[in-house]
């Protein structure tokens, strides 16, 4: 706290909404927070903040916040307002009956990566130990799950290998499937000062984003590929490292698995991955894949920075793992300027995945199925944890329908808007007898609860985030908790009233067990981050301070892996009927679904989603800009205003998902990415056409 004098202070925290995680300094008037200003020495963003972090924040005490929590039997009935003691009463004695009448596994839990690393791991304890069961997932699976599998699969570790400032020392920076100017804009502007300095730039990317070409960046290279064809563009880039002789011999020598990686060359060297084969399949020019290629491998220092439009595709994973053979091929990893980087959409998307919120995984991404790993946490606990993983959200959601899974606690996520294929989401809670949402609004979701627990914004409570470049910083609380409870506290007493004992006076002390318990957060404390500011996980007896670059000496699985990428095309076609392929993204003012910027000033600069397209697609279908079109896939229909845009190739349509009458996931399929269950929202096949008003 600094204070200013007149009764005026200043409190620093970490804003709440993208992975680049700026510390704020929220200045305050008594309780009232009057400004929030970029902190200077936050250093993930050295001083500066965007629209979001800056003018953003007003929904914390927006007059549609829930404060009284509210129950019913049945979502015909009304509402009834009542004490939190009978909210939560009501919902342990509905998890109990549930599970009495069909079975331990019939409930389960979903963490936000909203919330802060102390309330996701009270949440996945919560389902671990008091449900007695694994069915706890976090909406990283809607986002970056093919991120923690593919990376840890082939590195050793479910997360990017940088810290953001390393970019200062890239000669080449490759951005795939991400948009940062909007996404990420305090790390763009990084990105772009390293651009005005001389390095190259290669975006992958099926629409032009403002990186191609701004008043002062230019991209060397824009591959503007068919949405669903990224494994086969990275196969063509490694095709061209491989037969032109522009590996790193040395490094992967020394640092790799030499059968993996004599399995892969074979594999990437064959005359499928072949630029001339890939633009046929992708679009892009053979000549802009081999100079990709080249400028990638022998343009010096080269850092890979991608994001959603890597991730959720049917093949996500198969990508992700295609980015780290890149930079293993050419020994772009364990030093300053290189590395594999996600950017990751959530405040805390790192964070939620970290503390054990997957079906499979303990804090520390180690499996339920380890006896060693089960034991540390049963004793800690005193329980008997299972070791068969759970269910992710997309089979909880299936079990749901098929009836074998009947109640779920939903803290900070709105899946009904959120998630893909709304019919179904919404038939699945439909199905289910006991459904708790806690959120700070009444949401899309909250239609189909039983119970509704008013939920804590990030100004209400202490905590942590940890941002995309595994940093860890403080969340500090401004003001009390509308309703009178911060999340974690709510978590507790719920937990209490199913049999589990938690004691947890402040948020510090959940995070000294996960320290207790996770061996890359051992030397974490509240006491050092106030000393430090932040810390990059790992941290511990090896590294005291914090790991600013991963797989220095030798990667965390030991060898690097290179893995066979074959590109397998999507099932979502296009057809007569659906003739256009939809993708999606985000725009700068707003965020995700929405829920907060659109209860701020920052509505003002967007005040609607719209439908980019081509205006050789639009002239074929009589629509003029501003129109209002019809959009129909085979999962459902919607409608939008047209924007007629050339960013974008004939037979491409675009959108953002920030409001919740847009219905984006109205029309986005079922399709999933094979490891994780990570949905294809990127690739829909859809028809648009003239509607005569909304
Ligand atoms: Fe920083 Fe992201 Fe917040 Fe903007 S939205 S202030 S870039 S953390």
């Amino acid at each position: 706290v600094i204070w200013l004098g007149q009764g005026e202070h200043s409190v620093v925290t970490t804003c709440a909404y993208c992975g680049v995680g700026c510390a704020l300094k929220a200045e305050m008037k008594g309780d009232q927070v009057v400004r929030m200003v970029p902190y200077k020495d936050g250093k993930a963003n050295e001083g500066h903040a965007c629209v979001k972090g800056r003018f953003a924040w007003g929904y914390a005490t927006h007059c549609d916040r829930i404060t009284t929590p509210m129950i019913r039997n049945a979502i015909t009935e009304a509402w009834r307002e009542v004490s939190w003691d009978d909210a939560l009463a009501f919902a342990a004695s509905e998890f109990k009956r549930i599970q009495a009448k069909y079975g331990c596994d019939s409930i389960g839990g979903i963490v936000s990566s909203r919330c802060t690393n102390e309330e996701g791991y009270l949440v996945q304890k919560l389902v671990r130990a008091a449900f007695g069961n694994n069915n706890v997932d976090t909406c990283a699976r809607v986002c970056h799950s093919p991120t923690g599998y593919g990376l840890k699969h082939t590195l050793g570790e479910s997360a990017g290998t940088q810290t953001f400032k390393s970019v200062e020392r890239a000669d080449v920076i490759m951005v795939i499937g991400a948009n940062p100017t909007d996404g990420h804009p305090v790390f763009a502007s990084r990105l772009k000062k390293r651009l005005r300095q001389g390095a190259k730039l290669i975006v992958i990317d099926p629409r032009r984003i403002d990186l191609v070409k701004s008043p002062h960046v230019r991209a060397a290279c824009h591959l503007q590929l068919r949405p669903g064809t990224n494994v086969a563009v990275l196969n063509a880039l490694a095709h061209v490292i491989v037969v032109e002789g522009l590996l790193d011999e040395a490094f992967i020598a020394a640092r790799c698995e030499d059968m993996a990686f004599n399995t892969w060359r074979q594999f990437v060297s064959q005359p499928e991955n072949a630029p001339e084969a890939t633009e046929a399949i992708s679009g892009v020019p053979a000549r802009l894949l081999r100079e990709a290629a080249r400028t990638y491998a022998a343009g010096g220092n080269a850092a890979i920075y991608y994001g959603l439009g890597v991730t959720e595709h049917a093949q996500g994973t198969t990508a992700v793992m295609a980015i780290a053979n890149l930079a293993m091929a050419t020994g772009n990893v364990g030093r300053e300027g290189v590395g594999v980087n996600p950017l990751r959409g959530q405040n805390n998307v790192q964070g939620s995945c970290d503390i054990g919120a997957f079906p499979h995984e303990l804090a520390g991404y180690r499996h339920v199925g380890d006896a060693a790993t089960r034991a540390l946490f049963e004793e800690a606990w005193g329980v008997e944890l299972q070791s068969e993983p759970g269910l992710r959200i997309p089979n909880m959601f299936d079990a749901a329908l098929d009836g074998s899974f009947r109640g779920l606690y939903c803290q900070g996520e709105d899946i009904v808007q959120s998630d893909p294929n709304t019919q179904h989401v919404a038939a699945a809670l439909s199905a289910m007898e006991c459904v708790v949402v806690q959120d700070i609004f009444f949401n899309e979701t909250a239609k189909y609860a039983h119970v509704l627990l008013p939920g804590s914004s990030f100004l209400e409570k202490d905590g942590t985030f940890t941002n995309a470049e595994r940093r860890i910083s403080r969340v500090r609380k401004v003001m009390p908790p509308l309703a009178g409870y911060a999340d974690w506290e709510v978590t507790m007493q719920l937990a209490r009233r199913l049999g589990c004992d938690m004691q947890y006076s402040h948020p510090s002390e959940i995070m000294e067990e996960i320290a207790r318990l996770t061996p890359s957060f051992r030397g974490v404390s509240y006491e050092k981050l106030d000393r430090l500011g932040s810390i990059q996980w790992p941290c511990n007896e090896e590294a005291a301070e914090g790991t600013s670059i991963m797989h220095i000496d030798q990667f965390v699985r030991g060898k690097g892996r290179f893995a066979v990428t074959r590109f397998i095309p999507t099932t979502e076609k296009v057809t007569r009927k659906y003739p256009l392929i939809l993708t999606t993204g985000r725009i700068l003012s707003q965020y995700n679904v929405g829920a907060q910027t659109r209860r701020t000033e920052n509505v003002r600069w967007h005040l609607e989603d719209r439908l980019e397209i081509h205006p050789h697609d639009a002239e074929d279908r009589g629509i003029r800009d501003g129109d209002w079109v019809g959009i129909e896939s085979r999962a459902g229909s919607t409608v939008l205003r047209a924007s007629l845009s050339d960013r974008l190739q004939p037979g491409v349509v675009y959108t953002t998902f920030h409001f919740p009458g847009s219905g984006a996931n109205v029309i986005t399929t079922d399709n999933s990415d094979w490891a994780t269950n990570c949905p294809e929202y990127k690739v829909t096949a859809v028809q648009v056409l003239p509607v005569a008003h909304a």
